[in-house]
């Protein structure tokens, strides 16, 4: 018997939900949805310097206004940090990572990468960052492909807990998908880039990684995506014409239906990752730029 599908939308609550998350929201849920699987949310609130218990709130307000409703009670991440610290310290023991007390500065010379391992004392405030390695991993994603990672962790030394006790995302987020048992991610593609460390702490933790696609991110004029970075816009909660518009990007063009509750059901039947196939930017059309 296969393992019954698990999947998850993980906000980080560093702003209200806009236009571009909840086309992730409703791609995760879609997916879920359509393969009778559980859809759980997940509050990535591990930097306490950007985010806010107000927004997190307001996110899953507005998700739950798009009857987008956690199948499980929703998981704050912020919650958790003491198992992030005991499984930091499985990779200590591994030697897998090493303390770091660079600075900007310091590292700007090597373009903000870290090329060397440079074994601060641990008297010192420091972060924790994984060893470089020569390991390549692959995953095949539904959407974009076989996506192949050979030099990524070459020179590369991402920080797993930052210098003022902060764990990453990287880490968290590794560590969250494995305990809740998630088996499919569904996310935006600008988020390729960090599925090779993630691929990578998975291997160090001896765990499975889930199957894992990436949607085609939506973006501005400037083909930079819509984020809270680039003042995009909340969305107003409860709004039929927004979900048809977001349903839209994920290939699902649907004739008046009444209700919010309908469109879901009918955008359940509907998905099919197959349309996306390949497709890493969709442009924001005309007719939406009152999103952003
Ligand atoms: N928390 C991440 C974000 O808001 C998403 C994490 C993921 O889907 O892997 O960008």
């Amino acid at each position: 018997m296969s393992t019954p599908y698990r999947g998850r939308f993980a906000p980080s609550p560093t702003g209200p939900l806009h236009f571009g998350s909840l086309v992730s929201a409703l791609a995760s849920y879609l997916d879920a949805k359509k393969h009778h699987g559980k859809w759980i949310i997940r509050i990535e609130d591990v930097d306490g310097t950007r985010c806010k218990t107000s927004f997190s709130k307001q996110i899953t307000d507005t998700l739950n206004s798009y009857h987008l409703f956690s199948d499980e009670t929703v998981r704050v991440q912020s919650q958790h940090t003491e198992m992030y610290e005991q499984l930091l310290s499985v990779l200590r023991k591994q030697q897998a990572i090493f303390p770091c007390n660079c600075t900007r500065q310091s590292l700007a010379q090597h373009n903000g990468g870290h090329p060397f391992v440079c074994e601060s004392s641990l008297d010192q405030p420091h972060s924790w960052r994984l060893k470089t390695s020569l390991a390549a991993y692959q995953c095949q994603d539904s959407i974009q492909g076989t996506l192949r990672f050979t030099d990524d962790l070459k020179n590369n030394c991402p920080v797993l807990k930052r210098k003022d006790g902060y764990f990453s995302y990287q880490l968290a987020v590794v560590i969250d998908d494995h305990q809740q048992n998630i088996t499919h991610l569904v996310r935006g593609a600008d988020l390729i880039d960090t599925t090779a460390q993630q691929l990578h702490l998975y291997h160090l933790f001896g765990w499975t990684p889930p199957s894992i696609c990436h949607i085609p991110l939506i973006t501005n004029h400037s083909g930079d995506k819509i984020s809270k970075q680039n003042h995009a816009k909340p969305i107003q909660d409860n709004n039929l014409s927004t979900l048809l518009r977001a349903l839209h990007y994920l290939k699902i063009d649907l004739e008046s239906p009444l209700s919010i509750a309908e469109a879901l059901s009918l955008a359940i039947e509907a998905w099919d990752p197959n349309k996306l196939k390949g497709m890493k930017h969709l442009s924001l059309e005309e007719q939406d730029l009152h999103f952003i």
